[in-house]
């Protein structure tokens, strides 16, 4: 492929993901082929539309969904995501990788994702309460604490959680509800640090990714120049992360664009600014730019935190870090994959680098289960040894491939780029589905 190319590339989820998965299977020695195919489908998928008051007194009528992917590790896990476009499509990938992520990080549950199409944007508070209300009531028994687990995804976050808890408390009296949803407030049997620890998780795996020194000049955190697209529960904690350990966080951006100062700014600086005026874009002495230019800029890590499909065919041979971490889920296309691998810019994919929020919700659910409140170093500690661990494991096998101790399975096609040097989405996501056969063969399949 060409910088000239000019074809379109799909930006369908379910192919997508569809894509990933047939690489993935090349690293695989052996997998049953009827087992490929029920590890490919939704167990389940739940599609809602219900009405809801509006503050001006009109009714509005809103599609939700739940996807609920596999079941064979435990229940369902995953986040809940308000979003003016999306799809059910979307969930469906979404669900998917929830599964191939906890089998990574070892956590006993299924993959799961849900949400409302909405804008919370032009919502009120009460408007998303209600909406949240009446979406939780109508997924009825679909979620439950030893079922499907929500969480909080891209426009909904610790307040959602809180109301989800409560109505299916309401609806389901006299039991330890508790453990039906994570991210919830502390107050209200949130675990310390799960609001942090997608973005602490990001860094702990960088710095572990580093410390392997497959980039010579930057074997640590410190020094590095980072660039993050997103400035949302991911993005800023993410930023600060790597602000304390020494990095230079040299631009950020929001869907209303972007800033950049050469010289980096404090992110306490940019929370602040953004709390006052609802957008990162005309802060003080920085340069405006666009989300377009924030991910063409020249730095060392390119973290896209935002959505999916922003570093597709048209713009991969205009990145120009050494390693695009995936803080977002799906930011990277399967076709820009194979673009950054040929350019020899190293991909950390989300299933592995975003894993730290699933892994302190699975601590969530763990305390609630048991009605404790474990302090917060205690879950820092096991949260940067989780991301250590997956970081390790999956660069083990990497490895073994790139050395030539493991061979790709025979009679498969794989890209050219994959040959030369396979990719850690590959790898990674090679070892989850893995796990998840092996798991479904020694269950039995029932009857
Ligand atoms: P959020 O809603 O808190 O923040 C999203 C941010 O992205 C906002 O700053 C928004 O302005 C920005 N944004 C939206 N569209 C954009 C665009 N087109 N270009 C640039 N910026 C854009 O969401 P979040 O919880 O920070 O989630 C961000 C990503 O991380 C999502 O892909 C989500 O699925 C993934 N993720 C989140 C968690 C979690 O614990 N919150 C866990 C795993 C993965």
């Amino acid at each position: 492929m060409t910088m000239t190319d000019k074809q379109t590339e799909s930006f369908d989820p379910v192919e997508m993901s569809s894509q990933q998965f047939e690489l993935a299977a090349c690293y695989i020695s052996e997998l049953r082929s009827g087992l490929i195919n029920f590890l490919k489908q939704p167990k389940r998928i739940t599609i809602l539309n219900f009405p809801v008051e509006m503050d001006n007194g009109s009714v509005q009528s809103f599609q939700g969904y739940r996807v609920l992917h596999n079941t064979v590790f435990g229940p369902g896990k995953g986040g809940i995501r308000f979003h003016p476009e999306l799809t059910m499509e979307e969930v469906v990938s979404l669900a998917k990788l929830m599964t191939w992520k906890c089998a990574l990080v070892n956590i006993p549950f299924g993959g799961a994702k849900g949400g409302v199409i909405c804008d919370t944007k032009l919502l009120s508070e009460s408007e998303q309460r209600r909406i949240t209300r009446r979406f939780t009531s109508e997924l009825a028994d679909n979620i439950g604490p030893n079922i499907d687990i929500p969480a909080p995804d891209m426009y909904t976050n610790e307040q959602t959680m809180a109301w989800i808890f409560d109505t299916y408390d309401v609806l389901h009296p006299g039991k330890n509800n508790r453990p039906v949803v994570t991210g919830k407030p502390v107050e209200m049997g949130g675990s310390f640090g799960r609001q942090e620890a997608t973005g602490n998780g990001v860094y702990h795996l960088t710095e572990r990714f580093l410390a392997k020194a497959l980039i010579p000049s930057q074997q640590t955190v410190s020094g590095a120049r980072v660039a993050i697209q997103g400035f949302g529960n991911v993005g800023a904690v993410t930023a600060s992360a790597f602000f304390r350990q020494g990095a230079v966080i040299i631009a950020v951006s929001d869907s209303q664009g972007g800033i950049y100062r050469q010289a980096g700014f404090d992110p306490a600086e940019i929370v602040s600014f953004k709390a006052e005026h609802g957008t990162v874009v005309g802060m003080p002495d920085t340069m405006t730019i666009t989300n377009e230019d924030l991910l063409q800029l020249e730095c060392d890590i390119l973290i896209p935190a935002a959505s999916s499909n922003q570093i597709h065919q048209n713009n991969a041979y205009k990145i120009n870090a050494k390693v695009v971490v995936e803080a977002a889920n799906s930011p990277v296309t399967p076709a820009a994959d194979s673009i950054l691998c040929e350019r020899g810019i190293y991909v950390l994919p989300d299933i592995i680098v975003n894993a730290g929020g699933v892994t302190v919700s699975y601590f969530e659910w763990v305390q609630n289960h048991s009605n404790q409140q474990w302090d917060l170093s205690k879950v820092n500690k096991q949260l940067q040894k989780t991301m250590h661990n997956v970081m390790d494991l999956v660069f083990s096998r990497w490895q073994s491939f790139v050395i030539g101790e493991s061979t790709v399975a025979e009679n498969i096609e794989i890209t050219n780029a994959e040959v030369q040097k396979p990719g850690f989405r590959s790898i990674a996501l090679s070892i989850a589905i893995e796990r998840v056969a092996k798991a479904t063969l020694i269950r039995g399949i029932w009857p």
